[in-house]
């Protein structure tokens, strides 16, 4: 024993070290813990926010965020422990997959790892523990499959359920007493993108000012650029030409280009010469025929007039996505060359009417009646940047879940049901598996139960005896109940219409577990010493 002692010290060299064994795992799970406890008690409509403040030079208290978005606040915690970590990973990755669900799966990874860690002090090898996991993670997930319904994609049923579930997303956020008008709005804006699962043709424009009621989605698109000055600033019956292409004939005062020439004769002629090349160009971009021409980049003055004297209206400087969205709202194609002009028809995008509007105090583009009605946009109004900040998370969260249900069309019952029957799942489970697995499985219950729990505790409400009426409810056969959080009840979730996706509880459960388990097998901590320069 001494003998290994003294050797395995020089294993490693200077500054790397080495934690082992028990003491690995138990930094891990504490670590991991610590990071589910932070966001444990903004889960939940009655969830609380948190305030995320910047350290360091230069960072100011303008720079704060109010937040109850676990996506949000995980990403901007810095963190050493490599279990939390990984946490904070899955929440991101949940962040991008499905959009919601973001504090539940740390949340729950944080309570598999509490679980996991008492059966381990029971002396269960960590490899029983996976392995029961692994059983009660299909179990769950089958289950949770089982309850799941399905609606045809045109019914009002399924309309109504996008309605629900983007409340139910919404309900934990800063507007929960909007959250009517904004679930609406966000169904609306999903349902214009007739399946395309492109979130870009939603743009979101946020205006501090007035009060968040005054937000709305405007039918038509809005670019939030400036019609050039000199142009015609309301065309109807617009046909418009998008391109992506330099503008610029004066290369040579733009780029401070050298070229060496005997007299101011041959400076002239270069110029001349550009010119002409422009000029060139120009025509050609005539030969479509458009009525409003918007350009990526910027357009000097002399095209510009060349165009406008055409009658052209001309929209410079639309940046790469705002140039995607017309093309998208209008069915125009995005040009670069100009060598088709009998393709025109197919190539210029049309709308009914394109005007200079004011928001606020500021102007933009508003292109109404656009032939393909895909993009729109959403208008926000705010008393501060951020409460916009704020709401235009929760939104962009529920279009997230909104797009994933459009696509998946599965939905469960919110309120902590499709948990808890997937807990009971465990439990049955557990009854019938012979070995140690079976305290894994149970404790994988759990695991599970505890989000209900949590969101009752969130709310103040007394969860122990919540939850035990919500589980003689279920063995009841009432298995559309769930938490009603206005009352502290157990209630209807069909009357409180409380829907969820399936696809955010699935991959949810599966981040989670993975997760979980990836901890679990830790048994071995090695910091790497940090490369040394070598001297010259
Ligand atoms: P996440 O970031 O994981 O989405 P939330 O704070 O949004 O966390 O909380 C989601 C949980 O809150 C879900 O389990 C959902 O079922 C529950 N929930 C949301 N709205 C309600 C409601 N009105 N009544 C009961 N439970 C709700
Ligand atoms: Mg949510």
């Amino acid at each position: 024993m001494d003998i290994v002692g003294n050797v395995l010290p020089q294993v490693l060299k200077d500054e790397a070290t080495e934690d082992k064994g028990e003491m690995a795992r138990l930094q891990s799970f504490v670590g991991a813990i610590a990071v589910a406890d932070l966001v444990k008690t903004t889960l939940g409509p009655k969830g609380m926010d948190k305030i995320l403040k910047p350290t360091g030079p230069g960072q100011e208290m303008s720079h704060i965020t109010v937040t109850n978005d676990g996506a949000t606040i995980l990403r901007s915690m810095y963190v050493e422990n490599p279990a939390a970590k990984i946490l904070i990973e899955i929440s991101k990755t949940q962040d991008e997959e499905v959009g919601d669900g973001t504090t539940t799966v740390a949340v729950l990874a944080g309570e598999l790892l509490r679980e996991g860690e008492k059966l381990i002090q029971k002396r269960i090898h960590p490899q029983h523990v996976i392995a029961g996991w692994r059983i009660a993670r299909d179990v769950a997930l089958k289950r949770l499959r089982e309850i799941s319904t399905e609606n045809d994609i045109n019914s009002q049923e399924f309309h109504d359920d996008l309605v629900k579930i983007a409340r139910t997303t919404l309900s934990s956020k800063l507007i929960t007493s909007d959250r009517d008008y904004f679930a609406d709005l966000c169904v609306n804006a999903v349902l214009r993108l007739k399946g395309s699962s492109n979130l870009d043709y939603i743009q979101i424009i946020k205006l501090p000012g007035g009060t968040i009621r005054d937000s709305y989605l405007d039918d038509g698109f809005i670019l939030k650029k400036q019609i050039t000055i000199g142009c015609k600033t309301r065309i109807e019956n617009a046909k418009i030409l998008v391109a992506n292409t330099a503008m610029d004939y004066d290369k040579i005062k733009i780029y401070g280009t050298k070229v060496k020439v005997n007299s101011m004769d041959k400076v002239a002629e270069i110029e001349a010469a550009e010119k002409e090349k422009m000029k060139h160009k120009v025509d050609k971009i005539l030969k479509y025929q458009p009525t409003v021409f918007v350009n990526r980049q910027l357009i000097y003055n002399y095209p510009e007039q060349l165009l406008a004297d055409a009658g052209i209206t001309v929209i410079e400087h639309a940046d790469f996505e705002g140039m995607e969205r017309v093309a998208a709202a209008t069915g125009a194609e995005i040009l670069s060359t100009f060598d088709a002009p009998e393709r025109s028809e197919q190539i210029l995008g049309h709308c009914d009417l394109i005007e200079e509007i004011m928001i606020g105090e500021e102007k933009m583009i508003k292109f109404s009646g656009c032939k393909k009605n895909e993009a729109c946009t959403i208008v926000l109004r705010g008393a501060s940047t951020h409460i916009l900040d704020e709401v235009d998370r929760s939104i962009h969260d529920a279009l997230c879940v909104l797009i994933t249900t459009v696509k998946n069309r599965r939905v469960v019952w919110g309120g902590g049901n499709s948990e808890m029957q997937m807990a009971a799942a465990c439990e049955e489970e557990a009854k019938k598996v012979q070995g140690k697995q079976a305290f894994a499985i149970e404790a994988f219950g759990r695991a599970l139960r505890q989000i209900p729990t949590i969101i009752c505790d969130n709310g103040g409400y007394d969860s122990a005896e919540l939850i035990q009426n919500f589980k003689v409810e279920l063995q009841k056969g009432n298995l559309t109940y769930g938490l009603n959080m206005t009352d502290g009840t157990i209630g209807n979730m069909s009357e409180l219409g409380v829907k969820e996706c399936l696809r955010v509880k699935e991959q949810a459960l599966l981040a989670a577990s993975e997760a979980a388990e990836l901890i679990m097998r830790v048994d071995n901590i090695v910091k790497c010493a940090p490369r040394k320069r070598e001297r010259a």
